[in-house]
């Protein structure tokens, strides 16, 4: 392992100081002296987290450090090459990484010695999750549709009823911004404590004008009262409103009105970065995807996509040849879906929470697509219908268990694999010099233990541009 060591001339860290303090005094009820065991986590961490910005970080006492440094994303058999050190050790400079390497190489660097010093006690750290396909702004949950499919409605019967999609819609409408920030901050602390530190963020429960706004406006203003990084998509074409369905011409009606009106008003406004459409039976069809994408790439957003997760509707190819970001879920593509996505540049995100708590057998081909050479990325989709989870560990169990994926490929997917799909691989999603320094702590002697231990969070600390944002209540040793 060679050293990595960094110059200097980074640029300061952007996020609000004080919200650091709150988080780390809402999570750590008291400083009481560190064990042996513990190093000087807790209080090294408040005090690091007192001082005044532009300082620099030492880490050290990692039993393995997780780099997931080199070429990016991962294809094929480097899925699983983890770039892992052991005794590793990070230093930190404003918010970036400026060495990585062996305890013993990075403590001898000249700037290590003034460092402040945090002492991970022997745990496991690797690059804060890149969750890149959540719903994060939704108004309530759907737990009455649970228990609807768990007595045998599917998933297409209770949305032919008004609910579903259309059923967050109508709750979302009724909610105000200032209840819809709540949750989704709430979400957010949640998010962090099992180990995000990226994530994106979808509209689509909206699917008017105001409340599409709604929804893209609460992803800007968390982004920066937060610290997490939240990228945004415009999902206008997620489903056809209830109103629009009453029309005659009702779905060309609504295509009308994203053409003309929201994508040039989330353009205008620099609301998203990214336009995403549910391309399945029941939403939109292949022509009615390509034409909203070509829209949105015209007004500056890149495309990604909803694809085959309910049926095969030709979604992959479209997103190859639209040089989509990623085309997520994937349950019903065909062997030459997986060698177009493998010639491709193109993400494949698999979602494994949905087929879960929905309890399908199928599961999208994760082997099939590694092995021919697709860049596999994994995420949580995050919404109240069908994933209502926020557990990157969790999903990393459900790779492993269901996907057949490998703890250490499942780590890279949801690590630089999801930073490649949200196009964020140069700055987050491995821990390298010039980096984000977005580290997630694992209470865990090895890193094959965090998919191992399903359902029970054992993220100990969550590192984000070199401040805690998260650190537990309670330490297992
Ligand atoms: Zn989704």
């Amino acid at each position: 392992m060679q050293l990595h060591l960094a110059g200097d001339g980074w640029q300061s860290p952007v996020w609000p100081h004080s919200f650091f303090l709150l988080v780390l005094l809402d999570q750590i009820p008291c400083c009481q002296p560190p064990t042996p065991a513990q190093g000087l986590c807790y209080t090294e961490a408040i005090r690091h987290n007192t001082r005044a910005l532009g300082d620099s970080l030492l880490i050290t006492g990692v039993s393995q450090l997780l780099t997931l440094g080199g070429r990016g994303p991962r294809r094929g058999s480097s899925l699983s090459n983890l770039d892992l050190i052991e005794d590793g050790a990070l230093l930190v400079r404003d918010g970036l990484i400026a060495a990585v390497g062996t305890r013993g190489q990075v403590e001898g660097l000249p700037g290590a010695r003034a460092a402040g010093k945090l002492d991970l006690g022997g745990r496991v750290a690797l690059p804060g999750f890149v969750d890149s396909h959540t719903h994060l702004v939704h108004a309530a949950s759907r737990a009455e549709e649970y228990e609807l499919k768990i007595q045998g409605a599917s998933y297409e019967e209770i949305a032919r009823k008004g609910g579903g999609i259309l059923n967050s819609v109508e709750k979302l409408r009724a909610a105000t911004a200032d209840e819809l920030k709540k949750r989704a901050l709430e979400a957010l602390k949640q998010f962090a404590a099992h180990g995000t530190t990226t994530l994106e963020a979808k509209s689509g429960y909206g699917l008017d004008v105001a409340n599409e706004l709604k929804i893209l406006k609460q992803h800007k203003e968390l982004a920066a009262e937060q610290p997490l990084d939240i990228v945004s998509t415009f999902l206008g074409a997620h489903v056809v409103p209830q109103e629009f369905r009453k029309k005659a011409d009702g779905a060309k009606r609504y295509m009308l009105l994203l053409e003309e009106n929201l994508l040039p008003t989330v353009a205008e406004h620099q609301l998203a970065e990214f336009c995403d459409v549910f391309c399945d039976r029941g939403a939109f069809s292949a022509a009615e995807s390509k034409r909203v994408l070509q829209a949105g790439r015209q007004w500056g957003l890149a495309p990604r996509m909803h694809a085959e997760q309910l049926s095969r509707t030709g979604a992959t190819r479209l997103a190859i040849l639209l040089r989509a970001a990623s085309c997520d879920h994937l349950e019903n593509i065909n062997k030459s879906d997986i060698q177009a996505l493998a010639k491709s540049e193109t993400a494949a995100t698999l979602l494994p929470g949905c087929d879960f708590h929905l309890g399908w057998k199928k599961y999208a081909p994760a082997r099939a697509l590694i092995d021919a050479g697709a860049i596999v990325a994994l995420a949580t989709d995050y919404n109240p219908g069908t994933s209502p989870t926020l557990s990157m560990p969790m999903i990393l169990s459900l790779a492993c268990a269901q996907l057949r994926m490998t703890p250490a490929e499942a780590i890279a997917a949801a690590t630089i694999n999801g930073a490649y799909a949200l196009r964020r691989d140069k700055q987050v999603g491995s821990l390298e010099v010039g980096k984000q320094a977005d580290i997630a702590v694992f209470e865990v002697a090895d890193y094959r233990e965090i998919p191992y231990y399903f359902g029970v969070n054992h993220c100990w600390m969550t590192i984000k541009r070199g401040r805690v944002i998260h650190a537990a209540k309670e330490s297992r040793n």
